[in-house]
């Protein structure tokens, strides 16, 4: 085990107010593809930018080559949690940590086990009728062709964030909160480049900041400690 997961080791050792903040990379090892990565969604071939497609603009105005999009590369099946997520919901059950805060809406802390998971780009296990509000799960929009539409007639519009939307501001006061009074903050899997998700490790006051990324960030001289490497594997030697 190198020095620095050593070091990692022993701050999560010692501490049961860890929080977690992740992003992107924790979900790409589950095969889930990475929004900006080079390979990722924003540089697949698609007849508009993908920024485009998921504006809130472009949903009410095209709503049918929205859906194409979403259901074609946003709506996975078939993922898995991977050993990042499972080391967090053990880590919560066995009182260690507080929460998880994560940009990805693809469920799959939950799926892990986690129970406290603080969503702030939403999920896509949540669809709600637009006019009717009533709840559609992930298989009924991943089967439907189309514009999603309720019994009641009404569009059902997925609770993922879109650009050009608000995040939901309690997520993001719940969010404050945890980080604020966290004892550890591990970042892992984000090149912190999205605000203003991102500016929520500012609230951060202690002197436990763990970056684990695959490449350098902007916040690293900020960090105590930071890891280069896959978020998985990493957190695995826990
Ligand atoms: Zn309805």
């Amino acid at each position: 085990m190198d020095e620095a997961v050593k070091e990692l080791k022993k701050m999560i050792d010692e501490s049961d107010n860890i929080v977690f903040f992740g992003g992107a990379g924790v979900s790409t090892e589950s095969g889930v593809p990475d929004f900006r990565s080079e390979d990722g969604l924003y540089h697949q071939k698609y007849k508009y930018p993908p920024e485009q497609i998921l504006s809130h603009t472009f949903y009410e105005r095209m709503p049918e080559e929205f859906f194409r999009f979403y259901k074609d590369k946003l709506l996975i099946t078939g993922v898995k949690p991977n050993k990042a997520h499972l080391k967090l919901a053990e880590l919560e059950s066995k009182g260690k940590l507080k929460a998880v805060i994560t940009q990805n809406i693809d469920g799959l802390h939950q799926a892990a086990g986690s129970k406290k998971v603080l969503e702030l780009h939403g999920s896509v296990h949540r669809n709600y009728c637009e006019s009717c509000h009533k709840f559609y799960d992930f298989d009924f929009m991943a089967s439907y062709d189309g514009i999603p539409t309720c019994e009641c007639g009404g569009r059902i519009k997925p609770d993922v964030v879109l650009y050009e939307e608000g995040l939901d501001m309690q997520v993001i006061e719940e969010s404050v909160n945890y980080i604020r009074n966290a004892d550890v903050l591990i970042i892992g899997g984000t090149s912190l480049a999205v605000y203003p998700a991102a500016g929520l490790i500012d609230y951060y006051s202690g002197n436990k900041l763990v970056l684990i990324n695959k490449s350098a960030t902007p916040r690293d001289r900020q960090a105590d400690l930071v890891i280069q490497g896959p978020i998985g594997e990493i957190l695995d030697q826990i």
